[in-house]
C-alpha cells in the first residue's frame, strides 16, 4: 500500500537524453531526487556519463565504475574514499596540505556564494602552489547561488575566476548553476554539474500517488486520532499511505522572498495556529486537510460530506517535494 513515484520512463529519458550531454556531470545525492542514487548512477551510465558527482564519502558506490566526484569538500577528520575513481574536492589551503600525495583533487574557489571555497586572493599561495605538485589536480571547482538574475551574473562571475584560477594552473572549470548554453563564455573544458534539471527537469513526467487505506464516515464534532481532536463537519475520515517517514508533513523551510510568498506562508501559519493544516494530498483536484498531523506511514485527512469518498485501495495525488520525499516504490511505467 505505498507511495509511489510514477516515471513516465519514455518521456523522462526523452528529456534526460536532450538535456544530458558529454560536458554535463549528473548528480545523484541524498535521497536521489525522489528516485534513489542507485538508479540516477544507472541511468547516468545509460547516458553516457564517465562522472557522477555525489554529495557526501556516504553516497560513494562500494566499487564505483565511473568517476566520482564527491562535492562536499574533504575535510582531515571525514572518513575518505581510497578508490581510485573518486575525485575529492578540496577548498581550504590547510586541506590541500593534508590530503594524501596523489589524490585526485578539484580545488574548490570561493564564488558569490560563500559557501566553501578558497578565496581568490589566495590562489597564488605557495601552500596551494606547492600542493599542485603533490596530488594529482583535476580541475577547479566553482559553485553558484541560483535563482533570479543570478545566472548571467554568474556566467560574468564565473569567467572572472575562471581566469584567475586557470592562470595558476591550467585545467578542467566543474561549475554548477550556471546555464548549459553558457559554458563556452567561461573558459575551455569546462564542466556542468546538474541534479535538479536534468532528474526532475521535465515534471510532466512525474506523479506521485497515495493508496487509500481506510476511509470512516464522521460526524460533526466527534473525537478522531491520537489527539483525539474534534472533527469540524460531517464527511470522512480517509487514512492514505504516507507519513512523516516519507517526509509528508515534514516541509523544507521556503525562501519566501516575495511579499505575496510571505503573505501565503502567513495565512497557512495562522491556519496551523487554529490547529488546522493543508495537507498534500489531492482529491479531486484539491488540497485537503489532515485530520491531525501525519504519522509515521500514513496520514489521517478530513474530507467534507460533499465530497464522494474514494474507496480503499483507489489511489490519489499528492504534491511532494521530491527532494525530501521517500517513496516506498519508484514506478518506471
Ligand atoms: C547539489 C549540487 C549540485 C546539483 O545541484 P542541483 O541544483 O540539483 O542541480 C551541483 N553542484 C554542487 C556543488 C552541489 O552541491
Amino acid at each position: 500500500m505505498p507511495l509511489t513515484l510514477h516515471v513516465d520512463s519514455d518521456r523522462w529519458r526523452d528529456h534526460l537524453r536532450s538535456t544530458w550531454n558529454p560536458d554535463i556531470v549528473p548528480v545523484a545525492k541524498g535521497n536521489g531526487y525522489g528516485f534513489g542514487n542507485h538508479r540516477l548512477i544507472a541511468e547516468s551510465r545509460a547516458l553516457g556519463a564517465r562522472t557522477v558527482g555525489v554529495g557526501t564519502y556516504f553516497e560513494v558506490p562500494a566499487d564505483p565504475r565511473e568517476d566520482v566526484v564527491v562535492l562536499t569538500p574533504w575535510r582531515p577528520f571525514l572518513e575518505m574514499s581510497h578508490s581510485k575513481n573518486v575525485i575529492h574536492t578540496v577548498s581550504r589551503l590547510a586541506d590541500l596540505v593534508s590530503i594524501p600525495a596523489g589524490s585526485r583533487v578539484l580545488i574548490e574557489v570561493q564564488t558569490s556564494m560563500r559557501r566553501h571555497g578558497i578565496g581568490a586572493r589566495e590562489l597564488r599561495h605557495t601552500m596551494l602552489l606547492n600542493a599542485l605538485d603533490r596530488i594529482r589536480f583535476e580541475g577547479w571547482s566553482l559553485h553558484f547561488p541560483m535563482g533570479a538574475g543570478g545566472t548571467s551574473a554568474n556566467v560574468r562571475e564565473a569567467a572572472q575566476l575562471a581566469k584567475a584560477a586557470t592562470d595558476v594552473r591550467r585545467g578542467a572549470l566543474w561549475v554548477s548553476h550556471v546555464p548549459a548554453q553558457k559554458l563556452g563564455d567561461i573558459g575551455e573544458n569546462v564542466k556542468l554539474r546538474m541534479g535538479t534539471a536534468l532528474w526532475l527537469g521535465d515534471r510532466g513526467a512525474l506523479t506521485v500517488r497515495a493508496t487509500v487505506l481506510d476511509v470512516h464516515s464522521v460526524r460533526r464534532g466527534e473525537r478522531v486520532g491520537y489527539r483525539q481532536r474534534r472533527v469540524s463537519g460531517d464527511g470522512h475520515i480517509l487514512v492514505v499511505s504516507g507519513g512523516t517517514a516519507h517526509g509528508v508533513g515534514l516541509e523544507a523551510p521556503t525562501a519566501a522572498a516575495t511579499v505575496r510568498q510571505r503573505a501565503i506562508a502567513m495565512a497557512k501559519g495562522s491556519l496551523d495556529a487554529a490547529g488546522m493544516a493543508l495537507s498534500p494530498f489531492t482529491i479531486e483536484g484539491k488540497q485537503r486537510w489532515f485530520a491531525e498531523p501525519p504519522h509515521m506511514q500514513a496520514s489521517m485527512l478530513f474530507l467534507p460530506s460533499a465530497v464522494a469518498p474514494p474507496a480503499v485501495g483507489d489511489t490519489i495525488g499528492v504534491d511532494v517535494r521530491f527532494t525530501t520525499t521517500s517513496f516506498d516504490k519508484v514506478s518506471m511505467d
